[in-house]
């Protein structure tokens, strides 16, 4: 072919495969790798520890019959001054209960500054811009219905806010049910190693990924929710803060507890609803970065809008390029037994699972779908009182 022997083509064959192998795993990897070193650095980051400025917390909803009460209990339940916290519900067109046992647990806690809204509009995001307006805090956290805090929590987190460079706070999403499936058990193991780059990207200065169910910002350094409309009111909204040179950071000892579906089809929903949004935010990166727009370390930025929308395409072509090697030399079929390594198995399955759902996620954002309306997850059946009971979380 070409003039080149079978011992060219297949050198070229095999550069062609590591060079792929390279841009979808070895990124990835190596970064993983820096990250989990910069981790341990300090931080660089006054601490206040007698910051305690006010606080609204804003409870978006949308049918959380079933989980609001013990929200309300458990929020009710953490250590910080009343009189410092303004509680707000933001619900969008609820067609269960989920108002009326709200307006009864404000009732029934008439010491609490507790604001119902109620909105016309499906969207978080949009219901969390409102919620914004009606504020009162200095800080605004959000925190999804599914999602439970330890009654220390505000002395962990907020002493990070009182250093000005520092926009926003989050913490990691612990699971209640981490070895329930091997759904939840690889779930885990992706969260682990996740928040493990988000702490290593923080000691730097910045992390692009905050999770619903614990983010706290500065009032004056958040102008609105998903301002670029990349549907994603967490990552999306700390865009903003990397255009400003504020700070995001993820902090290991602000944890939230949550559980997570069991089922694949479960977490296939809510992966490719989160890698649509995802796309959204690093193409809004990568714009920004393209127009010099961007005032955080760049590095990690570069990196992330590298693993998030190169890497799945690299991946696009290692699946057929391995394909044709193992059809041609069978015996390497012996790697799969890598996937039964203890550590390496799962996270090495996960990997491949999330750039296949991040391809989707491009090829519908290239197809100008925009994101993939919410459904709610299959987890608030396994949050049940006793078990959130059992761990002191009501
Ligand atoms: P996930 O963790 O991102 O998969 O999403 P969850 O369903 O766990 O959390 C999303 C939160 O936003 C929940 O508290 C929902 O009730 C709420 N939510 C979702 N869509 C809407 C909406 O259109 N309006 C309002 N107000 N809340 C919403
Ligand atoms: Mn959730």
């Amino acid at each position: 072919m070409f003039g080149l022997t079978i011992i060219e083509v297949w050198f070229l064959f095999i550069l062609l495969w590591l060079t792929v192998c390279f841009l979808s795993f070895g990124v990835t990897g190596i970064y993983f790798l820096f990250m989990r070193r910069t981790a341990k650095r300090p931080w660089k980051i006054l601490v206040d520890r007698q910051y305690a400025p006010r606080i609204s917390i804003i409870i978006p909803t949308k049918n959380e019959s079933q989980i609001i009460r013990q929200k309300l209990l458990n929020i009710d339940r953490i250590e910080y001054p009343k009189d410092k916290i303004q509680l707000i519900v933001v619900d969008s067109k609820s067609n269960d209960n989920t108002l009326t046992i709200v307006e009864r647990f404000a009732e029934q806690h008439p010491y609490l500054n507790l604001l119902t809204l109620s909105l016309d509009q499906e969207g978080k995001s949009k219901a969390l811009n409102f919620a914004l307006r009606n504020s009162i805090g200095d800080v605004i956290i959000i925190s999804d219905a599914d999602c439970f805090w330890s009654q220390k929590i505000m002395q962990e987190a907020l002493p990070y806010l009182s250093d000005p460079s520092v926009g926003a706070v989050s913490g990691p999403k612990i699971l209640m049910n981490p070895n329930s499936t091997w759904v939840t058990k690889t779930e885990n193991a992706y969260l682990v190693s996740m928040n493990t780059t988000k702490l290593g990207e923080s000691k730097l200065g910045f992390t692009t990924l905050f999770e619903g169910g614990f983010s706290a910002y500065k009032r004056a350094m958040l102008p609105s929710f998903d301002p670029y409309g990349t549907g994603s009111d967490d990552c999306g909204s700390l865009i903003k803060l990397a255009e400003n040179g504020h700070k995001a950071v993820f902090l290991p000892e602000a944890a939230f507890f949550t559980a997570f579906p069991t089922s694949w089809k479960g977490k296939m929903q809510i992966k490719i609803r989160r890698a649509n949004q995802l796309v959204l935010v690093f193409s809004t990166y990568l714009n920004l970065l393209l127009r010099g727009k961007v005032r955080v370390p760049k590095g990690t930025l570069i990196l992330n809008t590298f693993i998030y929308l190169v890497s799945p395409l690299a991946f696009a072509l290692f699946v057929p390029l391995t394909m044709l090697i193992l059809v041609s030399h069978p015996y390497l079929m012996v790697l799969v037994l890598l996937f039964i390594i203890p550590r390496i198995g799962p996270l090495l399955f996960e990997v491949i699972q999330s750039y296949s759902v991040l391809l989707v996620g491009l090829s519908s954002a290239f197809l100008g779908k925009k994101f993939i309306t919410w459904s709610q997850p299959a987890d608030r059946i396994i949050l049940t009182e006793s078990l959130l009971r059992q761990n002191n979380l009501i």
